[in-house]
C-alpha cells in the first residue's frame, strides 16, 4: 500500500498521460485541483489594481513568476513608471513573490503602489529602475503577517529585499541576484535595516513570537 502522497502522484501521473492521449476530452481535474499538492504547483490568479493609473486586471502568474506572452505585456504596461509612463519588464522572480503573496490571501486585491520607475530622481542603483522591485499592499491582509512570511520564505534561499512602509501601509519586494538579502522599515523618512520583525520572523519556530513584531 503506497502512502497517500505517493498514491496521489501515481494518480496525477496517470491523469497527465490521459490528457496527452485523449485531449481534448474533458478531464475530471476538479476532483484533484483542491488537493494541497496540486495547489502547490498551480499558477495563481492575481487580481491587480494599479492605484496610480486606476486600472484593474486579473492575471495568472506561475509560482516561479512565469507568465504567458500576453500577460507579460500586460504586466509591463500596468507597472510602468507613473511619472514618465515608460515601460520595462518586471523580473520573473519578483513576479513570483507577488504571486506567492497573492496566494496567501487568495482572491483579495493586490494594489500596485509602484513598479518600474525611471524618473530623473530615481537612484541609478534602484531596484525599481532595474525592473526588479514592486511596492504593493493586499487589501484585507494582515500586513505584518505577510511581511514576515515573505522575508522568512524568500530570504534564506534567494537574494531578496523586503521593505515595510508602515506610514503608507505597503510592502516592497525585490529580487537582487548577487547581493545579500536585506530587510528594512522606513521610519521617519529613513530606512532602518535589520529591523526586529525580520529577526523574529526567521527565528526558530520554538522561539518565534506568535504575533508579528513591530519595528
Ligand atoms: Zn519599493
Amino acid at each position: 500500500m503506497l502512502p497517500a502522497v505517493a498514491q496521489f502522484k501515481v494518480l496525477t501521473s496517470a491523469m497527465t498521460g490521459f490528457v496527452a492521449a485523449s485531449s481534448p476530452a474533458p478531464m475530471p481535474m476538479a476532483s484533484v485541483a483542491l488537493t494541497l499538492e496540486a495547489r502547490a504547483v498551480e499558477p495563481i490568479e492575481v487580481p491587480l489594481f494599479d492605484v496610480n493609473h486606476v486600472e484593474s486586471l486579473t492575471v495568472v502568474i506561475g509560482r516561479d513568476g512565469g507568465v504567458t506572452a500576453a500577460t507579460f505585456g500586460q504586466l509591463e504596461h500596468v507597472m510602468r513608471c507613473k511619472v514618465t509612463n515608460n515601460e520595462k519588464p518586471i523580473a520573473k522572480f519578483t513576479l513570483g513573490m507577488i504571486a506567492d503573496a497573492s496566494d496567501r490571501y487568495r482572491g483579495k486585491t493586490v494594489e500596485l503602489v509602484s513598479g518600474f520607475r525611471d524618473k530623473a530622481s530615481e537612484s541609478k542603483t534602484s531596484p525599481h529602475r532595474a525592473g526588479r522591485a514592486i511596492d504593493f499592499r493586499i487589501v484585507g491582509s494582515e500586513i505584518g503577517e505577510l511581511r514576515d512570511y515573505l522575508w522568512r520564505h524568500f530570504s534564506r534561499h534567494s537574494e531578496v529585499g523586503v521593505g515595510w512602509y508602515p506610514s503608507d501601509g505597503f510592502l516592497h519586494v525585490d529580487a537582487r541576484p548577487g547581493l545579500k538579502s536585506i530587510a528594512w522599515t522606513l521610519l521617519n523618512g529613513a530606512n532602518q535595516y535589520h529591523p526586529a520583525w525580520s529577526t523574529a520572523a526567521t527565528a526558530p519556530v520554538t522561539t518565534r513570537p506568535t504575533r508579528s513584531v513591530g519595528l
